[in-house]
């Protein structure tokens, strides 16, 4: 299995009692995915919504980015913006099929917190500055490509996120639990 991004520059903000309390029972009482359950109709109209909160920025982000049977380019745009590298401000087209993954999980944990971000898009320098430091960060990480994110659920005990996303099955899974996250990306399914 490969061994990416241990990321042992993030921060890793306390963890909160509701999100104890919370966690299983949140998920206890939401069935996995299919296509079909990632829609919500509002007034008629197909959508789907990510909420963030960045753990380096304190920015907050809540928005459609799909609707009506089409991704929304100025939601992309808003969040290519959002997980810009923050430590050096380059931003990178976002893949839309790792918002779907978020959807999704968002959708299967029945969570109603924000995804909380520690790593988006990460740049060569970033990258190279990280794994420089020991890191262990792939040479080739999907975040340098846009097709990766770190996150966590504030309801929703992360070892209960990472079983959903292994059940979705549709990437890169990586558990990392001493820093409470779970990486996702788009890449080949493949955990570790
Ligand atoms: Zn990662």
């Amino acid at each position: 299995m490969p061994r990416l991004d241990p990321q042992n520059g993030c921060t890793a903000p306390a963890l909160s009692r509701r999100r104890f309390l919370g966690g299983l029972a949140a998920f206890a009482g939401a069935s996995l995915l299919e296509p079909g359950r990632a829609l919500a109709s509002i007034g008629g109209r197909e959508e789907r919504v990510l909420t963030f909160h960045h753990t380096h920025t304190g920015e907050r982000l809540s928005l459609p980015y799909w609707g009506d049977g089409t991704y929304l380019p100025a939601s992309l745009s808003r969040v290519d913006e959002f997980l810009r590298d923050f430590r050096t401000g380059d931003r990178h087209p976002i893949d839309p099929a790792l918002l779907d993954q978020l959807h999704s999980l968002r959708l299967a944990t029945g969570s109603r917190a924000p995804f909380q971000v520690i790593s988006g898009y990460r740049s060569p320098q970033t990258n190279d500055a990280l794994r420089g430091h020991g890191g262990g960060q792939a040479r080739h990480s999907l975040h340098m490509q846009g097709r990766a994110i770190d996150v966590r659920l504030a309801d929703v005990r992360t070892s209960v996120l990472r079983d959903a996303a292994l059940e979705l099955g549709r990437g890169g899974v990586g558990f990392y639990p001493s820093q409470d996250f779970v990486h996702v990306d788009t890449g080949p399914v493949r955990r570790w």
